[in-house]
């Protein structure tokens, strides 16, 4: 018996050149180390079957599912800033997509399930750390409400991998509304097949975007419709202080969802140009240049459209540029908003952002934890401002803030209850620090230790509640702790 995976593939219908057929390579012994039961639920799979050593073998590819038809996805992409016209998948290959259970196509991927065609010089393995990390941090970004890839499983497959030393290799199951990226259309357009960009643009729009088929320019209105979405992506990135680490084109995907967490990693205290990436040595992907990173990526999309647009190529630039030029507003708009939240107001009034700004500034000045801070001020809202104030080297600056903060307060007339409570619903407590990962991987990789994963992932489950018992992992490293470079891991 083979377990069945209901699938419904329609990218390996679309035209050879998009992919490459290969089946994953089979693995020594794979090992169940995680298994999302609920994700598997929601996809429509038996998290019991899958929890069989049969199931370990599909999750680390070395058994293939009934109906899937496994490919290797083609796609170039510019990597700090500079174009290669060939990445593709080099150590993932796509098993198949299957409907979920609110009706929406999922793309089951493993990643680490060895070469492909698209492999260059890698060994299309993954090690067990890396694995980890975007284990958590995938599905703590969903727990944040998020839009992300998700994470199905993690198992280890009894080989080594090589890489500064030898390391346990490891299999994701990755799950995405698509594995499209800004760097699938370049693919095609730099070869100046424009008949695959169109190819492509017609199955996302079918797929991601159904409501723009009857647009007047679909092909205009899917740009507008993924600028709009990954403005709004990329200021939920910095309302929890998320910093990607690898914003490379062939990383930002086109549904909208977080994709790649290679180096990502998150702010402790507060720094707009904190960079934690050992390869980003220019601060290219800092935290604060995010935006304008996003904004760089959708003009290389645009690039890649604009020949479906018209023959009239003047008219589709100047066209394409008021979408563009309309990211920074959709951005800010959409970061505002969210910050108004974050510090309790409930209406937006002149002097608000300004406002903000100066706790911003204060907290960079003082070097105050982002996420404590925002936690803290609910309760400063509602009682107690002890904890808040101590996040500031200097409470004093927090004092002066606050003042003006409970003016602007003042003039609302929810009730400090009402407000805390608000303010705890979009102020996380618990996000995936990076020493706390860190110590995850050490315990996995070092002693075959899993609880602390576990924990980590129950934690990170619940972001917004306080989990008073696991009040440890709100706190930031002490410095001996903390984390000063994140690498890929490839
Ligand atoms: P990433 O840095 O994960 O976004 O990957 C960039 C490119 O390198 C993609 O084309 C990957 O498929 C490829 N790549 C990364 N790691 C490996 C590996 N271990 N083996 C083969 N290809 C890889
Ligand atoms: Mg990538």
């Amino acid at each position: 018996m083979t377990i069945h995976f209901p699938f419904q593939n329609t990218y390996s219908a679309l035209p050879a050149n998009f992919f490459a057929r290969v089946a994953p390579t089979p693995v020594a012994a794979p090992r169940l180390i995680k298994l999302n039961r609920p994700l598997a639920v929601q996809l429509g799979l038996e998290p019991d079957l899958l929890s069989t050593p049969e199931g370990a073998e599909i999750l680390a590819g070395k058994r293939l599912p009934d109906g899937a038809d496994p490919i290797a996805m083609a796609y170039a992409g510019h990597q700090f800033g500079h174009f290669v016209p060939q990445l593709g998948d080099g150590r993932a290959i796509l098993l198949g997509e299957v409907i979920d259970r609110d009706g929406v196509r999922r793309d089951i991927q493993l990643k680490g399930s060895g070469p492909t065609p698209f492999s260059r010089r890698g060994d299309g393995r993954a090690a067990l750390g890396p694995v980890l990390r975007e284990y958590i941090v995938s599905e703590a970004m969903h727990a944040m409400g998020i839009p992300t890839t998700r994470s199905l499983a993690a198992v280890v497959t009894g080989e080594a991998v090589m890489r500064e030393t030898a390391l346990p290799g490891a299999v994701l199951t990755r799950i995405a509304a698509s594995h499209i990226r800004v760097g699938t259309f370049q693919f095609f357009a730099a070869r100046g097949d424009t008949d695959g960009v169109r190819a492509l643009a017609d199955h996302v729009i079918a797929r991601h975007y159904p409501e723009l088929k009857a647009a007047d320019q679909p092909y205009h209105a899917l740009l507008a419709a993924v600028v709009a979405r990954q403005a709004a992506l990329i200021a939920r990135w910095l309302l929890v202080g998320f910093i990607h680490g690898v914003m490379n084109t062939d990383n930002t995907s086109i549904s909208g969802e977080t994709i790649d967490y290679g180096p990502c990693a998150f702010l402790d205290a507060y720094n707009p140009g904190q960079v934690f990436s050992s390869i980003d040595e220019m601060g290219r992907y800092a935290y604060a240049n995010q935006p304008r990173i996003g904004l760089w990526n959708l003009t290389r999309l645009a690039e890649c459209l604009l020949p479906l647009y018209s023959d009239d190529q003047e008219k589709a630039i100047e066209q394409a540029q008021t979408i563009l030029g309309e990211f920074p507003e959709k951005f800010t708009t959409a970061y505002i908003a969210g910050l108004r939240a974050k510090v309790g107001l409930f209406t937006a009034r002149d002097g608000d952002e300004a406002l903000i700004q100066d706790l911003l500034d204060a907290m960079a000045k003082n070097a105050a934890d982002f996420t404590l801070t925002f936690r803290h001020l609910g309760n400063a809202a509602a009682d107690d401002a002890a904890d808040v104030r101590a996040q500031f080297t200097d409470p004093a600056a927090f004092d002066e803030w606050a003042a003006r903060w409970r003016e602007r307060l003042a003039l609302e007339p929810q009730s400090p209850a009402e407000r805390k409570a608000a303010m705890h619903a979009v102020n996380p407590a618990f996000i995936p620090r990076n020493h706390r990962i860190e110590a995850v991987i050490a315990a996995a990789v070092n002693n075959d230790d899993y609880a602390p994963f576990e924990e980590l992932l129950t934690v990170l489950a619940k972001p917004f509640e306080d989990q008073p018992h696991y009040a440890a992992y709100t706190e930031p490293p002490l410095p001996e702790q903390r984390v000063t470079q994140t690498f890929c891991g490839t």
